[in-house]
């Protein structure tokens, strides 16, 4: 075999088309297997650089005439931006998409049936028409399909967050070009999600890369939820004034609330979510990535294929559905690598709303499963008294490293590890409050909420608790020496852990088989110190 043209190098290219003066991270392995038409399964996170890793071996393919690379992607405006860069720096690139005239799509297809581009950039329900195969198919028999490369490529997931079933179709190009190298690149990293990508494209063979997922400029903080709007708030003032950011929440209607109260407390806020018309979202995005300092509230309809370098802190007033939601979510900060904020408020009404939802989809037992234990995973997360950073990468199945390699426990830059919080043993609380839900369920089988609950353990004279005779309970008032904000804490992490169930329309209260164990004595609890700790309580420092 020839030597191959130096022009068509790898380093060479990244400096000369692009201007970088050295690769990042895992992207040179990448390139060189793909180049050499190696299959790959590319993990890594938002901003790491993935583009590059079919964009250098498209281009080197290119020159060796090897013909164009297909790129499959989810987004209309990330073709827009990359294509308009691509030619820029002299590559031949184009898209085809549904914001192209019939006659615009001609004139790319003559440009490919030519053998002219480098990349083209198609959604994926463009490529399984018949009409897009039998072109690929044409090209391919004159050897003119260089790559194909699969980008979000966790979509094809049903278990991710952003399943698209025309990913699903996307098998059929390995069926039917086997020889041609697949690369397929995603941010979302899991178990699950890896494990479905690599079955549904077909990618047991592939060489799979997975990059460090830390985003060492991001300082992760969830807090506890008391008045959730005012929080946000003095956090904006305190920490982000005048600075971009991303306020997620769960319903249209809290986006808009919050939007209009965060301008009338004087910050510049948009709202975004799927039920403003097409024309007002487009306007409210363009102005967050054009101006500077506004801050974009939004339902996580926002966000995907979004570039913004600077936007300074992403912060969440409800609970996402799992880690990897939440590591996309707060990944869009600080993708210009300087400091920037993750911030959460959490509260007991997230850890039963996310459990309803799972409950009451039509999804199957399989599915809720699935969807239960990854919300268990980021409860676990939001509860945590030790290193956020550990935790979070932990769950992507990685090791917290120093710079010298070693495993490190704390990362010195997430809340728990600039404020370790103070810890107390919980556990006669927690059966305190067990016991109390196991007299109501005894005293006539009725289930109650967690107000009622409070006002029993407190000793409260309610007309609830006039009603029920619960002022007759053995559970009447044992639990005088907490206040109702540490019975909140208390209840949310028993509901975190899974030993209390909060059912049904009013939230009520049962018992999880666990609940028994720690009934029994044999399971202890710590909590963290809501606002104070009880009177009697043992407080120590964790961490
Ligand atoms: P991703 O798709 O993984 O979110 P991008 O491909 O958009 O990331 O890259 C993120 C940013 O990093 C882009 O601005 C890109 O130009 C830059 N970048 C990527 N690789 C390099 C490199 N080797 N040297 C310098 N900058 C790079
Ligand atoms: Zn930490």
């Amino acid at each position: 075999m020839p030597a191959p043209d130096p022009s068509s190098l790898p380093l060479t290219l990244l400096q000369e088309v692009f201007g970088y003066s050295a690769f990042r991270g895992e992207q040179a392995a990448i390139v060189e297997h793909v180049c050499a038409g190696g299959d790959a399964l590319v993990l890594m996170p938002t901003g790491g650089g993935k583009s590059l890793c079919y964009q250098v071996p498209a281009i080197a393919r290119h020159r060796r005439g090897q013909g164009v690379a297909i790129v499959v992607s989810p987004l209309i405006a990330l073709m827009h931006d990359q294509v308009g860069a691509l030619e820029e720096a002299g590559v031949h690139a184009a898209f085809l998409n549904s914001s192209l005239s019939s006659e615009e799509a001609q004139q790319v297809e003559r440009e490919l049936m030519s053998g002219r581009l480098t990349l083209l950039y198609a959604a994926p329900e463009r490529i399984t028409t018949p009409r897009f195969l039998a072109q690929l198919t044409h090209l391919h028999e004159k050897g003119l399909l260089s790559l194909f490369a699969i980008d979000e490529a966790h979509c094809v997931s049903q278990w991710g967050h952003d399943f698209r079933s025309e990913y699903l179709a996307l098998s059929t190009l390995h069926e039917r070009f086997p020889e041609v190298p697949r690369i397929a690149l995603t941010a979302t990293a899991d178990d699950v999600t890896r494990a479905d990508i690599i079955e549904r494209l077909a990618l047991q063979d592939a060489r799979i890369f997975v990059s460090s997922f830390d985003r060492p400029n991001i300082r992760y903080a969830i807090v506890e939820k008391e008045k959730p709007r005012e929080q946000l708030l003095r956090f904006i003032q305190d920490e982000h004034e005048d600075e971009a950011g991303i306020v997620y929440c769960q319903s249209r209607k809290k986006v808009e609330e919050t939007a209009t109260w965060l301008e009338s407390e004087g910050i510049r806020a948009l709202p975004y979510h799927a039920g403003l018309d097409a024309e007002l979202r487009m306007r409210h995005q363009d102005r967050f990535l054009r101006e500077e300092g506004l801050v974009m509230v939004a339902t996580i309809a926002f966000g995907m294929g979004i570039d913004k370098p600077d936007v300074r802190f992403v912060a969440h007033l409800d609970l996402p559905k799992n880690i990897e939601a939440y590591y996309q979510e707060t990944g869009r900060a600080g993708r210009d690598g300087l400091p920037a904020e993750a911030w959460m408020a959490y509260g007991l009404a997230d850890v039963v709303n996310q459990r309803r939802m799972i409950d009451e989809s039509p999804a199957g037992e399989e599915f809720k499963k699935i969807q239960r234990g990854k919300l268990d995973a980021l409860l676990a997360l939001a509860e945590a008294t030790d290193c956020r950073r550990v935790r979070l990468l932990a769950y992507f199945d990685e090791t917290y490293r120093g710079a010298d390699g070693r495993p490190l426990q704390h990362c010195g830059h997430c809340d728990n590890c600039l404020n370790p919080p103070a810890t107390w043993d919980g556990t006669e609380a927690a059966r305190k409050l067990l016991s109390c839900i196991y007299r109501f369920h005894q005293n006539g089988g009725q289930r109650f909420g967690a107000g009622h609950l409070i006002d029993v353990l407190r000793g409260k004279m309610s007309d609830k608790v006039a009603q029920y005779g619960h002022q007759h309970l053995s559970t009447w008032g044992i639990g005088a020496d907490l206040s109702e904000a540490q019975w909140r804490g208390v209840l949310r992490q028993l509901v975190a852990l899974g030993h209390v169930f909060a059912e049904g329309e009013y939230s009520t209260l049962a018992l999880a088989e666990s609940a028994r164990s720690v009934l029994r004595g044999e399971v202890s609890i710590r909590l963290r110190v809501a606002t104070q700790a009880p009177k009697r309580g043992k407080v120590s420092r964790s961490g």
